[in-house]
């Protein structure tokens, strides 16, 4: 009796378990996107890259907060938090580190869903030279009885720099790939020549693959953010190449200014909105119809990253 009464108890439990089991299932909540963190790159200290007239920091905010506008009118159930709205470093902090810790803190904390950072790219000066002719330099050779004097013709050049003209978007995403090899090859002090530099990189710490907790980390982000990041990084270049523009693609990039991208929790993208180191692109990015049509590009690349996680079409499975 005693014996039976204790297998149907432990019965009866695990059945408790079972429906607790599937109730939690059920109330699994439906995939969407209910927060969006939009982070205007730099801010304050930090103008960014600067331009002819303008300044990465300036013109990244005013894209950001059009940008936040569109999605609020077209989507008024989202919660939209800006990481800055005025020209401040976020959290009107003193270092472009504590910036990015800032940044990342504020999107983690306020649960946010997607994270979509803008920043305009640059590009350095040309370099050339050129041979403008020869100079006689007079040159001693050997020693003591030897020694000779003669005369050496030294090439003159002339030095001087152009506009870059690189143009066009990139969007980036945390290069890391589910493949744990490769999470243990991320070179902390491996910087991939990018031109654009969120941050001067010095004090802020790369995450470190050595250091378990990090791993796991980065291995959570590979596995369920990577494949979101890259499709809503895709679709975003693909909306900017049928405006006409010239995407640059999609990249991947391990530097400490996207290490806000890895540290949020949750899929995340750098849009750079094109070249202000480029006298034509530079008017693009701060005209209306430049912001207007940049913005028009990022709600449509938005409105099918949406549609595609809730109807659960994007393949999240590592
Ligand atoms: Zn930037």
């Amino acid at each position: 009796m005693k014996r039976s009464l204790l297998l149907l108890s432990a019965f009866a439990f695990s059945v408790f378990l079972l429906s607790f089991k599937a109730e939690k299932n059920n109330a699994v909540p439906k995939a969407t996107i209910k927060t969006l963190i939009i982070d205007p790159g730099h801010g304050g200290f930090d103008g960014g890259a600067r331009g002819t007239f303008s300044s990465e920091a300036a013109v990244s905010l005013q894209v950001s907060l059009k940008f936040g506008k569109a999605i609020e009118r077209e989507f008024p159930g989202i919660k939209i938090i800006f990481t800055r709205t005025t020209d401040i470093m976020p959290g009107n902090k003193r270092t472009k580190d504590e910036g990015l810790k800032y940044r990342a803190n504020l999107a983690n904390e306020s649960g946010g869903d997607l994270f979509i950072a803008v920043h305009c790219n640059s590009a350095p000066h040309i370099r050339h030279r050129e041979l403008t002719g020869y100079k006689n330099t007079v040159v001693y050779t050997g020693k003591g009885k030897k020694r000779k004097k003669s005369t050496r013709k030294v090439p003159q050049y002339r030095y001087w720099t152009s506009p870059n003209p690189a143009s066009g978007t990139e969007t980036y995403i945390w290069a890391v790939s589910k493949n744990d090899a490769k999470v243990n090859s991320i070179n902390k002090t491996e910087f991939y020549g990018e031109i654009d530099s969120t941050s001067d990189g010095t004090a802020l710490e790369l995450p470190d693959p050595s250091d378990p907790a990090e791993k796991a980390r980065m291995l959570i982000y590979a596995q369920q953010y990577f494949r979101k990041s890259l499709n809503l990084a895709d679709l975003v270049e693909r909306e900017f190449e049928h405006t006409g523009r010239i995407s640059r693609g999609v990249k991947q990039r391990n530097d400490a200014g996207i290490w806000v991208l890895q540290a949020t929790g949750m899929p995340s993208i750098l849009v750079e909105i094109g070249f202000i180191s480029n006298r034509d692109e530079e008017e693009y990015i701060n005209s209306d119809k430049g912001q207007d049509e940049i913005v028009e590009d990022l709600v449509n690349a938005f409105r099918v990253y949406k549609q595609k996680l809730e109807s659960k079409s994007i393949n999240t499975a590592p």
